[in-house]
């Protein structure tokens, strides 16, 4: 019984292309209470692996949160592995606003003591008490009223690049920091203001307006489903976006557009730019927001330091990281003296920059191709390789990539083929297909069309 990934993530690209398949991105939590979250964490991994589903999952005594990658054709028999459980009956998929086949590239499930590290001792208060679910029209409306204060319960690097207008974003990296300070700033505003809070999917909001109401707020507000499932509902409403910029994702694709507003700076020169990247030394990994010419002078490196430490041998990397603690970079996220124009706690609400027309996501892909068939058979002396076509078609005239552990990655154009022992311009699934390769192809090499 496999529990676990047998592939790497780079397999698992390649799996994915070769598929073809559209997936959507999506997440959703659940409060609950589970007997016993090992067998839980177990069956859904063997469910989820069957479904060809990905993504990073935690799970608890007290719930369920994941953020996943499924195949859309097997989203229905997905919501079934779901439907199982009383608790998750009817739940709400938050579904992206922008899908990448490579939101995640595997399938980890963890057991945690907690869902979310909140920090909060859920023994001191009423869990269950919680705010008042707000829909987007609702939100929008209470936003309008002078009486709202609008909290971000999200971390610095998260607002930076996108947010509710004229709402507090705390400077904090943890969402446990975010709680104390609140109640401190606005503990002269418990009865007479609305407390309007929001994150990213809706599950920090969970318990934290559930604390802020034991500490005596007395009108708590949140954002249902958080900024993903209020984009969805502004656009299919057609009404107004109080969000601008981006919403900061914890996948692959760190953050999907709202608004076509830039509100934030590459940190390195200054220029309007969203895009967080990770700094390329391991050594450090921090996140940061670089424009595309910073990527290409700096080598996506966050400072001259970490590119010096780049162009070093391996081992002097690796000895380099050894007993010192980098550590501090990696968890202090997105904050580094070399970052000049690096902003957090107050921000601005004003649009720095319009944002191009998002590229179609598949562009995003460096080479979409097809996987067709593989390698059968190399005659030397005629320098002709034998293919089995199994999958779509090949056409003269295609460009085609043949791809192996020995062959490498070579790419070239189908000028002239013979399929099934006859010269023809077209070959079709089932077809034998053998063409003139430039260089020694091995048994089992894979033959791509490159579509794009
Ligand atoms: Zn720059
Ligand atoms: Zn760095």
């Amino acid at each position: 019984m496999q529990l676990y990934n047998t592939l790497s993530a780079e397999e698992r690209a390649i799996m994915i292309d070769d598929a073809g398949k559209q997936r959507l991105t999506l997440s959703f939590y659940a409060y609950a209470k589970i007997q016993d979250p090992k067998k839980f964490r177990d069956d859904l991994f063997l469910a989820w692996n069957a479904l060809d589903a990905l993504g990073r999952i935690y799970v608890a005594t007290e719930g369920i949160n994941a953020q996943m990658s499924i195949p859309e054709e097997n989203l229905e028999a997905f919501r079934a592995t779901l439907e199982v459980y009383d608790f998750m009956k009817g739940i709400r998929l938050n579904e992206a606003v922008e899908h990448d086949d490579h939101s995640f590239l595997k399938l980890t499930i963890k057991v945690r003591d907690k869902i979310v590290a909140d920090g909060l001792n859920d023994e001191t208060f009423d869990v269950t008490d919680i705010g008042v679910h707000l829909k987007a029209k609702e939100f929008n409306d209470i936003l309008d009223d002078p009486n709202t204060i609008v909290v971000d319960f999200r971390n610095h690097y998260e607002s930076e690049v996108g947010h509710f207008k004229n709402a507090i974003t705390p400077d904090v990296e943890t969402f446990r920091e975010s709680l104390p300070i609140i109640n401190e700033q606005l503990q002269n505003h418990k009865e007479d203001k609305n407390l309007v809070m929001y994150c990213t999917g809706g599950i920090r909001c969970e318990k934290a307006s559930a604390y802020f109401k034991h500490q005596g707020f007395k009108n708590v507000y949140q954002l249902e489903g958080g900024i993903i499932n209020y984009a969805k509902q502004i656009e299919a409403e057609g009404l107004e976006s109080k969000f601008i910029g981006k919403n900061f994702v914890f996948d692959n694709r760190l953050g999907e557009r709202i608004t076509d507003d830039i509100i934030s700076q590459c940190h390195q020169c200054g220029k309007p730019c969203d895009n967080h990247t990770n700094c390329e030394n391991d050594g450090c990994h921090l996140l940061f927001i670089q424009c595309d010419e910073c990527k290409a002078a700096m080598e996506n490196c966050c400072s001259t330091e970490c590119l010096d430490i780049i162009h070093m041998p391996l081992v002097d990397q690796v000895r380099l990281r050894t007993g010192k603690q980098v550590g501090n970079k990696v968890f202090r996220k997105g904050k580094s003296d070399s970052l000049k124009f690096k902003h957090s706690g107050e921000l601005a609400n004003t649009s720095l920059a319009t944002a191009e027309k998002p590229l179609d996501i598949r562009q995003k892909i460096k080479v979409k191709k097809v996987l067709l068939g593989k390698a059968e058979h190399y005659y030397v002396k005629a320098q002709v390789g034998l293919f089995t076509i199994e999958n779509h078609e090949l056409n003269t005239g295609d460009k085609i990539l043949i791809s192996g552990p020995t062959t490498g990655n070579q790419e070239l154009i189908l000028e002239k083929m013979i399929v099934n022992e006859a010269q023809a311009t077209t070959a079709k699934i089932g077809d034998r297909v053998t063409f003139e390769v430039p260089f020694r192809i091995r048994l089992s090499d894979k033959l791509y069309k490159i579509v794009n």
